[in-house]
């Protein structure tokens, strides 16, 4: 049998029993899936030995390449010592270190970290925190939330609640007790002579508006910090989350700094608030924070968020509870992760990454007449594209595949977020590839 024969028989049985995720699945009787056999730093191989460079680290997971031989021996280790045991009434070395160590990295603002396994559950546990919390101080009015218009935090319903994108909200929208979203500070949206500060400022007045009226019902404000992911890497400036910050002192109203996306460094600093220099009450890891090797994710707050819900009472404690919670395989991953970040002054070498980066793109499509808004943000990259044909975003994936690349557009903007260990050969090659699919998928 040949490997094309086994192949399309594999394949058929994936679509027969997986039903994949964000896919219309019909659509895959058009667009082949890939099937992947094994992975070597920023490269995926499939079971043809066709290669592709991850342009996206598996969807924003991936930071050190995959089957990276440190976060693998790490895991090895805690594999043959302790692979799991619950958290409640039960504790671990793993665990304790990685909350130490996430504390310091906060300065110890944000002292305190509970877990889940997926980002969409860290929303819900801020959510649920910040209301048990002024339910706890006496303020039980104080349960609604406000985001940013195009925000993303999740797709759970709890978490579709603060998510502001319709196609994964529409037809769910009778589950979900919808929040207030004011407007986002998308830099883009600066007339003539204005900056992204200034937009920003004008973003920051509509929610000071809001919670001049409101602040009493108000629980939460959540943002993605400098850079709305999902609804296409909208970037902002950090002169928003100042103004937010210090909104949020006066009205008395959390803010949920969701680093889902833009922590672990991806923003170019290790916290994206680190920017703003500000502190947020809730901080969300996920994705980036185990390296992309096992899922994870951690709430850090404060101790006056902690303090609250310390009690003789168990009902003024926070009962939640995921059966994987603090898995300590994920936490051992997550301090690999953290050693390889210090070890190798991965912030620092980034920044130059990120340079070589942006000039790449800048020569490859910053002159072409389709491009628009080349934005970046430390290891985040992306540009709109005009008069897009129908299918535009699944046409450059195909494009970009034919030319051993992983990149998935969002509707009309291309972005890459590689992982961090891209040497100079692949940044001239992601550039250049995409510049490639791009003519290709407007031809
Ligand atoms: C991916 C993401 C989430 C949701 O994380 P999941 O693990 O997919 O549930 C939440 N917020 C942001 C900003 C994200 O990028």
């Amino acid at each position: 049998m040949s490997s094309n024969t086994r192949n399309s028989e594999f394949l058929a049985r994936s679509l027969s029993a997986v039903w994949h995720p964000c896919t219309q699945m019909k659509h895959h009787e058009q667009l082949p899936l890939i099937p992947i056999k094994r992975g070597e730093g920023a490269w995926l191989y499939d079971m043809d030995g066709k290669r592709y460079l991850d342009g996206i680290s598996s969807w924003w997971v991936n930071l050190f390449g995959h089957a990276n031989p440190r976060i693998g021996a790490a895991l090895k280790a805690q594999l043959d010592t302790l692979e799991h045991v619950l958290l409640a009434g039960f504790t671990h070395e793993p665990v304790v270190e990685l909350s130490e160590r996430l504390a310091a990295l906060t300065g110890h603002r944000l002292g305190h970290a509970f877990y889940a396994s997926d980002g969409a559950s860290a929303t819900e546990i801020a959510l649920k925190m910040s209301v048990h919390y002024w339910r706890n101080t006496g303020r039980p009015a104080k349960n609604r939330f406000v985001s940013l218009t195009g925000s993303y935090h999740g797709e759970t319903v709890g978490a579709l609640a603060v998510t502001d994108v319709a196609i994964f909200r529409d037809a769910y929208a009778p589950l979900v007790r919808g929040g207030t979203c004011v407007p986002t500070p998308d830099a883009r949206l600066a007339e003539a002579g204005e900056t992204a500060a200034d937009v920003a400022r004008r973003a920051a007045a509509a929610l000071e508006a809001h919670l001049a009226e409101h602040a009493d019902e108000t629980a939460a404000l959540i943002v993605e910090p400098l850079v709305q992911g999902a609804s296409g890497m909208v970037m902002y400036d950090p002169e928003y989350l100042r103004l937010a910050r210090a909104l949020c002192d006066r009205y008395q109203v959390h803010l949920v700094a969701d680093e889902i996306a833009v922590g672990c460094g991806r923003s170019g600093s290790f916290f994206a608030c680190e920017q703003a220099g500000i502190w947020p009450d809730f901080l969300l890891l996920s994705k980036g924070i185990s390296g992309g090797y096992l899922p994870l994710s951690i709430v850090l707050t404060t101790d006056t968020v902690f303090d609250a819900f310390y009690d003789d009472d168990t009902a003024r404690g926070f009962l939640h509870s995921h059966s994987y919670t603090g898995n300590p395989l994920a936490c051992r991953a997550a301090l690999a992760t953290l050693d390889i970040f210090a070890q190798d002054d991965v912030i620092a070498a980034n920044r130059i990454k990120s340079q070589r980066i942006g000039e790449a793109f800048q020569s490859a499509v910053g002159g072409h007449a389709a491009v628009r808004h080349l934005r970046q943000q430390g290891m985040i990259l992306a540009f709109d594209v005009t008069d897009t044909p129908a299918g535009f975003s699944r046409r450059f994936f195909a494009e970009a595949l034919q030319r051993e690349l992983l990149l998935r557009p969002i509707g009309n903007t291309v972005y890459t977020m590689p992982p961090y260990i891209l040497g100079d050969d692949e940044i001239h090659f992601l550039a250049s590839r995409c510049a490639a699919a791009l003519e290709a998928s407007l031809a």
